[in-house]
């Protein structure tokens, strides 16, 4: 593979490894918090963490953010596991912040004993009254100079249940006049009478996220910590906390920032993409419009395409929007070599051929993957009555109309040349059928002289005695906005696109029958499409992932 220049990311641990690591120093995390479903944005930050595993031959961990029980569902943690080993990821431990429960219970106390943590027992609303605002130092909480003794005590009684929710917090004693408003006595455990997903009612008091991350990093002995622009102020709390905790013969994780992804047309936040659920705007989580790594897998899009897409891309300082079409590139880039070809009429226009043997079928042979000499080949059945689409016929076109015209002769895709003779309309002059004579020497691949005589146009059709029907979901952007979540008066909801979906009945080959679902294919002229998970046997579901950036359709 071609040697990509570094991204900053790798020029930090390439300065690292010259001064003093060594490269099984090295180690990374992913770090979802289970509350949603991963996304687009998630892709980019496993692509990081995970590719620089591969880069450094260094183990790449996987772990939950799981610290607070009121939004974490067993349920996410399944979906995010599936979804990394979908996107082709194998990581080295599976890891739980709730392993750590007692840990940082016990670093807690250390620092109460160490006069650096103190209970808590005001109201949020006074706390945040005393906190101060970035010019002017905060006041001093009254409880600030409660005794190492005192606030055990209260820490053990929080633990041990005796407090309601919102009645006390352990706030660890910094700064209140640094400038850094994450400083001023951060609250680093909090009380929450809530059943978690994996350590039932073991505890009633949660860990904050600034007490828990750099700790478990420091456990896991994360080399770097990579995580999003937002929270690079907190890393200066990153560091104050680890400097109480950590013993000089182990590795000291660094956390390091770099920009969140955005995708156009789209939000990327597990919270606004629940309220597109919610809302039922989509179907779930999977609907093949959300941008999530399930939502893209339904819609076909391959997991090597959104891996190119994100190495693409690579990873910012500053936080911009990449155009969705760039990632429906690679889905098409990709699809394009791997996709076997098969045809399906989405909008049919009967064709009579009228010189064909009647109750005859031919079964003639059409290639799979011009693309791929080692997919083969498979049978296609030819008969008298043929759909087109309907786009592919005018009684009368100008000369740039490649496709049939009366008068005119088009090649049917892997059969015969057709001339179209005439047609019939219905009582508001539609068009109803069109009646083509065709050259039986025209056959393609036959090497006849005919076979070989060029007409501007070729065309996908279906028998229509063979077709098989199938409901087939064609998708819009699911924003009418190139960037919904951009404007703070406006609410994203407000820009839902309302006909992002249309589903209309399309005549497939029958070849088709046999495909498995999340199989993706191309319907020639029309597009790449997928066997969506609704499918039933007799009930073929297609979703369009995307179009094709197509020459030959016009
Ligand atoms: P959300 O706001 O969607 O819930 P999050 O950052 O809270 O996102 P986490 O589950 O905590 O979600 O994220 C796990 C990791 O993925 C974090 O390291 C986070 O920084 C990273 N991440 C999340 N969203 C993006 C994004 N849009 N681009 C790049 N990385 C992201
Ligand atoms: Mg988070
Ligand atoms: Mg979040």
């Amino acid at each position: 593979k071609e040697e990509k220049s570094l991204n900053f990311i790798e020029h930090i641990i390439e300065d690292d490894l010259k001064n003093g690591y060594t490269p099984s120093d090295l180690r990374f995390r992913f770090p979802p918090e289970p509350n949603g479903y991963l996304h687009v944005g998630h892709a980019s930050s496993i692509c990081l963490n995970f590719g620089l595993g591969l880069r450094y031959k260094a183990p790449v961990n996987l772990r939950f953010d799981d610290t607070n029980p009121a939004k974490e569902e067993q349920e996410f943690v399944d979906a995010i596991k599936m979804d990394v080993e979908w996107l082709g990821f194998e990581w080295d431990r599976e890891c739980y912040a709730s392993d750590y429960f007692q840990q940082l219970y016990d670093w807690a106390e250390l620092l109460i004993n160490k006069g650096l943590a103190y209970v808590d027992g005001q109201s949020s609303e006074e706390m945040a009254a005393q906190k101060g605002t970035p010019t002017q130092a905060g006041t001093n909480s009254p409880f600030r100079n409660t005794t190492v003794e005192e606030n055990l005590d209260l820490f053990r009684r929080m633990k041990a249940g005796e407090f309601d929710e919102g009645s006390y917090v352990l706030r660890a004693k910094i700064d209140m006049a640094s400038p850094n408003m994450l400083m001023r006595d951060p609250v680093i455990y909090r009380i929450l009478k809530k059943s978690h997903h994996r350590t039932g009612n073991d505890w009633c008091i949660y860990p904050m996220y600034d007490w828990t991350h750099g700790e478990s990093d420091y456990l896991e002995q994360i080399s770097h910590s990579l995580c999003t622009l937002e929270f690079l102020p907190h890393r200066e709390l990153y560091d104050w906390f680890l400097n109480q905790l950590v013993s000089s013969d182990k590795l000291r994780p660094k956390q390091r920032e770099f920009a969140r992804r955005n995708l156009s047309h789209t939000v990327v936040s597990k919270r606004k993409l629940a309220r597109l659920v919610e809302d039922g705007v989509v179907t779930g989580w999977d609907d093949p419009r959300m941008p999530t790594i399930s939502g893209m897998r339904r819609r076909g899009y391959p997991p090597e395409a959104i891996r190119n897409f994100a190495d693409t891309i690579g990873i910012a300082k500053r936080e911009n929007v990449v155009d969705v079409s760039l990632l429906e590139f690679h889905v098409r880039d990709h699809l394009n070599k791997v996709a076997d070809r098969y045809m399906a009429v989405l909008d049919p226009l009967k064709v009579v051929i009228t010189n064909y043997p009647e109750g005859e079928t031919e079964w003639l042979e059409a290639e799979n993957n011009p693309e791929d000499t080692d997919a083969g080949s498979r049978k296609l059945p030819l008969s008298r009555e043929i759909f087109i689409e309907k786009a592919d016929f005018r009684e009368e076109a100008n000369r740039k109309f490649f496709r049939l015209k009366l008068g005119g002769e088009v090649r049917l895709k892997n059969g015969y040349i057709i001339k179209a003779e005439s047609c019939e309309k219905d009582a508001e002059g539609n068009i109803t059928q069109v009646n083509c004579t065709y050259d039986p020497l025209s056959k393609s691949g036959s090497g006849t002289p005919e076979s070989l005589r060029k007409v501007k146009g070729t065309l996908h059709w279906v028998s229509t005695d063979h077709a098989v029907k199938a409901e087939v979901r064609i998708y819009d952007r699911l924003f009418s906005h190139e960037n919904p979540d951009g404007d703070k008066e406006v609410d994203f909801m407000d820009y839902v696109n309302p006909d992002s979906l249309e589903t209309v009945t399309g005549y497939c080959e029958p070849a088709l029958l046999d495909l498995e679902i999340g199989k993706q294919v191309q319907f020639q002229r029309m597009g790449y499409f997928v066997l969506d998970t609704d499918s039933k046997k007799d009930q073929l579901v297609f979703n369009k992932t995307v179009g094709l950036r197509d020459t030959w359709a016009k």
